[in-house]
C-alpha cells in the first residue's frame, strides 16, 4: 500500500505519492540596478525608480523588485520548466 502524501505538483496538480521522484524548486526574481545618475537621494532603490516611472504604488513596486515563489514538480514539468528557462528567449 503506497502511503498518501497529500503532495501535488505545484503545476499540473498531479499527485505525488510517497514513491514517487519529485523535485523541489525555489525561484526568486530580484530586480537590480547597477548604475544611476539621477541626483535623486533615492536614487538608488530600484521600488522608487518603478514608482516613479511606472506609477505603480509602493506594494506593485515592491513586488516587481522582489517576487518568489516555490513548490514541488513532477517530472514532466520540471522538464518544461528547465526547457523554458534554458532553451527559449523568455517573450510574449
Ligand atoms: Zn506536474
Amino acid at each position: 500500500m503506497v502511503k498518501d502524501t497529500g503532495r501535488m505538483c505545484t503545476s499540473c496538480a498531479r499527485e505525488l505519492p510517497a514513491t514517487s521522484l519529485y523535485f523541489r524548486f525555489a525561484l526568486a526574481i530580484q530586480g537590480e540596478l547597477d548604475v544611476l545618475d539621477t541626483g535623486a537621494a533615492d536614487a538608488a532603490d530600484p521600488r522608487a525608480i518603478l514608482e516613479s516611472m511606472a506609477d505603480l504604488t509602493s506594494e506593485e513596486a515592491e513586488s516587481e523588485v522582489h517576487w518568489e515563489t516555490a513548490g514541488v514538480l513532477c517530472g514532466a514539468c520540471r522538464r518544461r520548466l528547465v526547457d523554458w528557462l534554458g532553451a527559449r528567449p523568455l517573450c510574449h
